[in-house]
């Protein structure tokens, strides 16, 4: 294990929304990247202008297979994240999150690197306590449609705990909520993707429910900054910590917000709200200002300005 200089970085998941953009911030501050995953929902196109970048090394594997490399640092981020994705396959998403953690722990151990694991705001489930702090043990259906994902995270959560106690791992665990920004996928079936998509097409915007429902949305880089922040921390800081804005929005608000951003034509359109689909959500990040000193910068607005200019693109490539 190396303890300065240029670190030897692996990201599961590298080549996914979130993956690739920390592989950039990673190579923009030095490290060596090497980049794992299996494409089932990022694709090579978000990696792409990393390709040409000798510090930057990119191998096709699913987690869920032993993996055999020499790194200080694992962040693992592989797993599908969007409902639509994760519920497609549900056992394929059970067997990434708990044989991933396996694989990838028992990789940081052989090595003795540290390791990061991308958990989410999922495990507090539909939260009776607003807003979620890291204390709170959730209320998750454990045979729902979300379970796959959900329970998914949770076992990885205590495989990285144990990994901890029982072998000394340096572990962390980043809880981290709805975040969204370029490189999402236009057909991902994410909310904020979804609506900007719709709008930029003049098509309906598809509301679950009354949209009455809340999520709190962070914008990518914010995050990225908080996972990086997390893994430099010290050893004693080993999470779970949250990592996203708590600044809550009505998923109606989030509609009415895009439309007018867009100048889009789009009408409402509510349709049934999913199975299991969460009321409220918002983290409490009073522990990462405290451990981290981070907190968002990134406002909504800005955000979304950034995230429609490039489905813009895309759309205008013919690739959305
Ligand atoms: P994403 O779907 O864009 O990225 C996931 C990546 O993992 C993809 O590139 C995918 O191909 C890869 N992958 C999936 N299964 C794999 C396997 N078995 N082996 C190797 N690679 C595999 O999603 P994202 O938003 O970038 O999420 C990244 C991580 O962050 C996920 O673990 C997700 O659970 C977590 N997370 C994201 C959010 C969010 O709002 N974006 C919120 C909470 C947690
Ligand atoms: N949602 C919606 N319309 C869409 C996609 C999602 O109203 O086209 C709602 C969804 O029901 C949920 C919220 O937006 O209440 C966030 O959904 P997403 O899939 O982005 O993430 P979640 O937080 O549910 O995992």
């Amino acid at each position: 294990m190396r303890t300065s200089g240029k670190q030897r970085v692996l990201v599961t998941g590298g080549a996914g929304f979130l993956g690739s953009h920390l592989c950039e911030r990673l190579l923009a501050r030095g490290d060596d990247v090497l980049c794992v995953d299996n494409f089932f929902t990022g694709t090579k196109d978000n990696i792409l202008h990393l390709m040409g970048n000798p510090h930057f090394e990119l191998m096709r594997h699913d987690v869920t297979f032993p993996l055999y490399v020499e790194v200080d640092r694992i962040f693992n981020l592989a797993c599908p994240a969007s409902p639509i994705h994760y519920q497609f396959d549900p056992v394929q998403t059970t067997k990434t999150s708990v044989h991933g953690a396996i694989n990838m722990l028992g990789l940081a151990k052989r090595v003795k690197a540290r390791i990061l694991q991308a958990s989410t705001s999922e495990v507090y489930g539909d939260p009776e306590i607003h807003p979620q702090p890291e204390g709170y043990w959730g209320r998750v259906n454990p045979v729902g449609p979300r379970a796959c994902y959900d329970e998914g995270k949770r076992c990885a959560e205590t495989l990285f705990f144990d990994y901890h106690r029982q072998h000394g791992l340096e572990i962390k665990v980043a809880r981290i909520f709805n975040t969204y920004g370029p490189r999402m996928h236009p057909n991902d079936g994410r909310v904020v993707s979804n609506f900007i998509v719709q709008a930029l097409k003049n098509e309906p915007i598809t509301v679950y429910g009354d949209g009455s429902q809340t999520r709190s949305f962070c914008y990518v880089d914010d995050l990225v900054e908080g996972m990086l922040r997390l893994m430099d921390a010290p050893v004693a800081v080993t999470g779970p910590v949250n990592l996203g804005n708590p600044v809550e929005f009505t998923v109606r608000q989030l509609a009415e917000k895009v439309v007018d951003m867009t100048g889009s034509r789009s009408a409402i359109d509510f349709r049934s709200l999913p199975v299991d689909d969460p009321r409220q959500r918002q983290p409490d990040i009073a522990l990462a200002k405290e451990t981290l000193g981070w907190e968002p910068l990134i406002p909504l607005e800005a955000g979304l300005a950034k995230t429609i200019a490039y489905f813009e693109e895309r759309i205008r490539e013919g690739l959305a």
